[in-house]
């Protein structure tokens, strides 16, 4: 959205061939998702040392944006923050104005245990931002699997919370049960209001309660330009910023539900969110499948998939990345939420990154392509692990070194990561390092500096009643 007239845009010969190129990689996509494609092996290894990537420099290609990192002024800007919570995925978008929080997940084993991290990192947020009144515009959860829902009780306990939103996909297992928690909460909590409600009347106050607003979104009709009302998009302008943040929400259908024997990755709630000219898109668990049919139903408005910020869509593994799908994004930065290379149980099943395979080396190959993938250049490369293979049972996963130059970042590679978007367009990042379990960073946002007064005057208009 934001690049048109910026020099990484394609000359036109170059976009007549991605089109083309979009066009029978789309049908190839569709064949695969349709069960008609086998996989392909994984290429052979092409990475390279960073003492060698130094010493040849960079390989000749289009001119690139740097995009700086540093002491980011984050005033008036959407502040999109990927927080390391191992393999998993939680995400908060800080607005001017307000905050959501997209799944609540994380890894828990032995050697890390997501929650307390994941509490400590919002908790530090809502420290900067006091006049957010330890409040969460929406909850967003994608989809009931436990490296997006484990969390779910903690937030509820610790934060106050608006508006609920999700796919409606109800499972009786480890990730499906804290979002029965959270439905069970969320009517509890909400017969609590109505009943102080009636009271209030019965009195004769004209005072009221707002209820906890919920979407279930698979319920809803998402159209060919998605959905968005007052629960999904719960964030206006206020005296703080005039830039009203659009949100809405693509995705989140009931075509992968595991009753159907399919993976309820593809039913992922899939937000957009344009703040000015700057665009994110959080893709979730997305697999092909949903990817295909996500395709088909925006072929007539492409730009909405069209994004400055992308969340690689599946922590970066083998079935989530296609040709096609990168070319509608064409991301300026991508960011992968997974957990790190390093983090090895040896035991079977293990669920980090390191047994998955993530990120998986297709996928990079892809994200990174000259043409449509990720566009602007990280400061200083740096040099990653990437997945050939996962482990299956006694046969552990394969890595291969690579040296990553371009604005693709991975939790489990670059610790919290956040992308400051301003309403130009003009895109920051900033990246605190793997920190061990002990420890939570936080970015240094310069907010910290504006005035109380300032702050009080981003509180929100209408006030939350849960309790935290
Ligand atoms: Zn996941």
């Amino acid at each position: 959205m934001a690049r048109a007239g910026s020099s990484i845009y394609p000359p036109a010969p170059t976009r007549y061939r991605l089109l083309m190129h979009r066009i029978s990689v789309l049908a190839a996509l569709l064949a695969l998702s349709c069960g008609g494609g086998h996989g392909t092996p994984a290429p052979a290894p092409t990475g390279r040392s960073y003492a060698d990537y130094l010493q040849q420099g960079q390989e000749e290609g289009p001119a690139r944006e740097t995009l700086a990192t540093g002491k980011v002024d984050s005033s008036d800007a959407m502040n999109v923050h990927f927080i390391d919570v191992g393999q998993g995925s939680a995400t908060l978008v800080e607005f001017p104005c307000g905050a959501i929080l997209v799944d609540t997940g994380g890894e828990l084993n032995d050697q890390f245990d997501s929650e307390p991290q994941l509490v400590a990192y919002l908790k530090a947020f809502f420290e900067r931002r006091r006049d957010l009144n330890k409040t969460l515009d929406a909850l967003v959860i994608s989809h009931p699997h436990i490296d997006h829902t484990r969390s779910i009780p903690a937030v509820l306990a610790n934060f106050r919370i608006r508006n609920i939103i999700d796919n409606g996909d109800v499972q009786e297992d480890i990730g499906g049960k804290p979002q029965i928690e959270m439905h069970n909460w969320l009517f509890q909590h909400n017969q609590e209001v109505a009943a102080r409600n009636q009271a209030r009347a019965k009195k004769g106050s004209k005072t009221r309660e707002l209820p906890i607003g919920h979407l279930d979104i698979s319920s809803e009709d998402v159209g060919s330009d998605g959905l968005s009302n007052d629960i999904v998009d719960p964030v206006a302008a206020c005296s703080a910023s005039p830039v009203d943040p659009k949100i809405r929400a693509l995705w989140g259908m009931r075509i992968g539900r595991s009753e159907k024997g399919l993976n309820a990755n593809n039913d992922s709630v899939v937000l957009r969110i344009d703040y000015g000219k700057s665009s994110v898109l959080l893709a979730a668990d997305l697999e092909l499948l949903s990817i295909a049919w996500m395709s088909k139903q925006y072929k007539d408005h492409l730009a909405l998939l069209d994004a400055d910020i992308y969340q690689v869509a599946h922590h970066g593994s083998r079935n989530s990345t296609g040709a096609a799908w990168i070319s509608y994004v064409t991301p300026k930065v991508a960011v992968i939420s997974m957990g790190p290379y390093e983090r090895h149980l040896k035991t079977w099943p293990e669920f980090t990154a390191r047994s998955f395979g993530h990120p998986n080396v297709n996928s990079v190959d892809q994200l990174l392509d000259d043409s449509y993938g990720v566009s602007a250049m990280r400061e200083q490369p740096k040099e990653v692990m990437v997945g050939r293979r996962g482990a299956w049972k006694e046969t552990p996963s394969e890595f291969e070194a690579r040296v990553i130059d371009r604005a693709l970042y991975a939790t489990g590679w670059d610790g919290n990561v956040v992308v400051t978007a301003h309403p130009d367009g003009k895109l920051e990042v900033e990246t605190t390092g793997r920190g061990d379990a002990e420890s939570v960073k936080t970015p240094q946002l310069s907010a910290d500096a504006a005035s109380p007064a300032a702050k009080a005057a981003k509180a929100p208009a209408v006030a939350p009643s849960a309790a935290p």
